[in-house]
């Protein structure tokens, strides 16, 4: 940056001499790093990139780095050399040399979600929480569309904001991560949502008040006018999103919060300042499970407050299936229902997906990322008969939850999927949700959900071919 020039939040448009002819690093090159660098460049930047990936392993080649732009490879620290500035990937972790480097030298570090933002003026919803981003990102996504708005969802979601700049929408939906969160200062969303907080990622955040307090993030640069959306029955929410600049508003079932979102007379209700109105029967809510209700009040909630109408919510609820790899049946054979929750990253997610009602074989297990799997012990006794253990932290979870039910270790998920078949009796469910993130053993989750898909649906094949043959 220039001697004298600060990085300031900017509502409107801030193309220009605002970063023109400054230097700056990007860290990442992946479809985020790619949208920054592009961005930086047109706005006059000088711009370097580096990834700890050679070229290659992106799937680039030479040709793919935009002329003016200097690819400067992996963690040389001379390519923080003169810069004003460093734009951070989302994939880039805690303890990138360059990163960390960066922030030592002081140099100002901001994630690539603040790059987009300073250039985009749209409406914006923000929703950050440890789960269910993305089905409520995706929700309310299908809201502002159904509204006839033209939508764009992005964030940690896949498309980076940064890419959102040439051809600005009528409302912005964003899913924020704590990574993301950690490294903006100006970031200031319309109404911002934080749907609950319980622990992960603390293999990335050293604690999790640290943790906490990047999610704390997305409100605090907020104005009155501004919209805070908080879940009022999860009590590390309550507690410490206390005293916030915007407007606060809640969402729980019940009982009915002064001004937020509830269920009434089974139907979802909105009041905001008026009476409370009914929005939408929930018999025409398809997603299964209180956590999507909570996921249902609170888009509702987000989308009256960016002025989206009661038929865009209904219309938008209704149409919406929900997403592959989260609680999704991909198998119902011989009375038992096989159940993929691939995204299922932490124990929060993990706990959700059980149910004391329901006779429960669970497969889980992957890295724990620091995690305590004691927390969620007793909803493991309460909610399952026997559990199946694969991955890096299968011995800590068996430790973990050896007294509250049958745990085994099986190792990988092949085994896990063949043990479950031969033990599986009709009436109960076969519940993949592990708890875990997957870089273990798989790419990432959807590599993880896919191939548990593809084992289940393998050995159901091989059970009606021999029965044919039986038969024959
Ligand atoms: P995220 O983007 O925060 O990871 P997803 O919508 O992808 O959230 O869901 C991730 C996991 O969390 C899935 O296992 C899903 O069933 C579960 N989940 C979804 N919504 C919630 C919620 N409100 N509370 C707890 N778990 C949830």
């Amino acid at each position: 940056m220039t001697k004298g020039t600060t990085l300031t939040a900017q509502r409107t448009n801030t193309r220009g001499p605002f970063l023109e002819g400054t230097t700056v690093v990007v860290l990442g090159f992946r479809r985020s790093g790619r949208a920054a660098a592009a961005l930086l460049q047109e706005v006059g930047a000088k711009v370097r990139v580096s990834d700890s990936s050679p070229l290659d392993d992106l799937g680039l080649s030479a040709a793919d780095v935009p002329g003016g732009v200097a690819w400067l490879g992996g963690a040389d620290p001379g390519v923080l050399q003169g810069a004003d500035l460093v734009v951070v990937s989302p994939g880039v972790p805690p303890a990138n040399p360059l990163l960390r480097a960066a922030l030592d030298r002081g140099i100002p570090v901001r994630s690539e979600l603040e790059l987009g933002w300073w250039f985009t003026d749209a409406p914006t919803v923000a929703i950050t929480g440890t789960n269910g981003k993305t089905t409520t990102t995706e929700l309310l996504g299908a809201m502002g569309r159904a509204a006839g708005r033209s939508t764009l969802v992005a964030g940690n979601v896949g498309t980076p904001l940064s890419s959102a700049v040439d051809a600005p929408p009528e409302l912005i939906v964003l899913e924020v991560s704590s990574f993301q969160l950690f490294l903006c200062e100006d970031f200031r969303p319309h109404v911002g949502a934080i749907l609950n907080l319980t622990t992960d990622h603390l293999d990335w955040h050293p604690d999790f008040e640290h943790y906490a307090a990047a999610k704390r993030k997305l409100f605090e640069r907020q104005e009155p006018q501004d919209a805070a959306v908080l879940n009022l029955v999860d009590p590390e929410v309550t507690a410490r999103f206390r005293d916030l600049p915007g407007e606060v508003f809640g969402f729980r079932e019940s009982p009915a919060p002064d001004r937020g979102a509830f269920i009434r007379d089974e139907r979802l209700t909105l009041r905001l300042d008026g009476d409370p109105e009914p929005v939408l029967a929930l018999s025409e809510w398809s997603l299964p499970g209180r956590h999507n209700r909570e996921n249902l009040l609170a888009a509702a909630l987000c989308a009256r407050l960016i002025g989206l109408d009661d038929d865009a919510i209904r219309n938008g609820a209704r149409s919406f299936r929900g997403l592959p790899h989260r609680m999704e049946i991909v198998e119902h054979a011989s009375g038992v229902h096989w159940i993929n929750d691939s995204k299922s990253t932490n124990p929060g997610s993990l706990e959700k997906a059980l149910d004391p009602d329901l006779d429960t074989l669970l497969i889980a297990g992957g890295v724990t990322k620091g995690c305590d799997f004691r927390a969620i012990r007793d909803a493991v006794e309460r909610g399952t008969t026997e559990v199946l253990l694969i991955g890096e932290g299968a011995a800590e979870m068996a430790a973990a939850w050896r007294s509250a039910t049958r745990t085994e270790i099986v190792g990988d998920l092949g085994t896990a999927v063949r043990v479950a078949h031969e033990r599986v009796r009709p009436g109960q469910r076969v519940l993949f949700s592990p708890g875990c993130a997957s870089f273990d053993q798989f790419d990432n989750y959807v590599h993880r959900g896919d191939t548990f898909r593809e084992l289940v649906r393998r050995i159901h094949r091989k059970d009606s071919l021999s029965s044919k043959g039986g038969d024959a």
